[in-house]
């Protein structure tokens, strides 16, 4: 990839889809342009509305995307799609061309589509999903939805740094359970109980607005939503696009917006700083281990020498 940076980034900002895929790519590779690149998009950041989805393999997210992404289009918004799966192969950049359900956006100009892994990219993660968000941000995405393929920690982490989050359970998967032992109920802003045709629903409803009300919660405080939802019918999109709306109006009348919007900045920074630092400590570890392993060197001694030839006080 040889592209100069400046046409790439202005043709991405004229809403061009094959540059704003081309940077999503750089951003995946962990090109050495990356500042360069934020450089150039950040004064044209700060204005897209980020949704998080999270929720296992099969609980319904790409259902409910697609959904969310006809009725964000009806609405006349611009609309990008990041389906950051952390496990899967290096894609090279592939179009979700291959997501059956996502077909009849796929030939909107107004939709960009696309997956991304993380593997490639030394930070992982939580250093290049924001940089994606940024190119879409940057080329007049109105909306931005971020799906997270998986409960770990990792996925709650990214999907939490939205404006609004939100956790799809359904019945039968245990997912209360595992949503409470993954934090989920902690990030979560909005609940979708989906597959609500399904045996079961009622009680995942039931278990969840329990566990709800019985989560502490300083007055004033945003209560989670739960919305059932059949996202193969349509149905409960409608509420559900509602309840996103309440929890945006909300987010705007309790200064959250920009509360968040700094956790996720400072977020950034950090996981920028780890991943600079990570590369150049990981070498002189492996330096000290053969001594730290036979007693000869102890741990802190080795990491402050490390910190000392980094130039950093040794503040261990
Ligand atoms: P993801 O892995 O979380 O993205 O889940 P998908 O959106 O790919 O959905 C997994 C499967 O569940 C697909 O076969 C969908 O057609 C089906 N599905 C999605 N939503 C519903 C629903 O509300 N009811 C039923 N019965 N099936 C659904």
């Amino acid at each position: 990839m040889t592209d100069p940076l400046d046409p790439l980034v202005k043709r991405a900002r004229d809403g061009d889809q094959r540059a704003v895929a081309r940077l999503i790519t750089l951003v995946e590779a962990n090109d050495p342009r990356l500042p360069e690149l934020a450089a150039a998009l950040a004064p044209h950041t700060g204005t897209a509305q980020v949704i998080g989805l999270t929720g296992v393999p099969g609980v319904g997210k790409s259902t409910t995307t697609t959904e969310l992404v006809r009725v964000l289009r009806a609405a006349g918004n611009r609309v990008g799609v990041l389906a950051v799966d952390p496990s899967s192969p290096f894609t090279g950049g592939a179009i979700l061309g291959d997501r059956v359900r996502m077909q009849e956006h796929a030939t909107d100009p107004g939709v960009y589509i696309r997956s991304m892994s993380s593997r490639g990219h030394l930070g992982g993660l939580a250093a290049a999903t924001p940089q994606a968000v940024r190119v879409l941000d940057g080329a007049g995405c109105d909306v931005i939805l971020v799906e997270t393929v998986g409960v770990g920690q990792a996925e709650v982490a990214v999907a939490s740094l939205a404006d609004t989050t939100l956790v799809l359970l359904a019945p039968g998967l245990g997912d209360a359970i595992q949503a409470a032992k993954a934090g989920i109920l902690e990030v979560a802003d909005i609940f979708v109980v989906n597959k609500a045709d399904r045996d079961g629903a009622d009680a995942t409803y039931h278990d969840i607005q329990g566990m709800i009300g019985l989560a502490e919660r300083a007055p004033g405080h945003w209560r989670p939503r739960v919305v059932r939802a059949v996202a193969t019918r349509s149905e409960g999109i409608d509420e559900l696009v509602e309840a996103i709306a309440k929890h945006r109006e909300w987010l705007a009348g309790h200064d959250e917006l920009q509360r968040r919007r700094e956790q996720r900045a400072a977020a950034e920074v950090e996981a920028i700083v780890l991943a600079r630092l990570r590369a150049r400590v990981g070498g002189p570890a492996r330096d000290a281990a053969a001594a730290v392993a036979a007693g000869a060197l102890d741990p802190y001694a080795a990491a402050g020498s490390i910190l000392a030839d980094l130039g950093h006080p040794d503040v261990v």
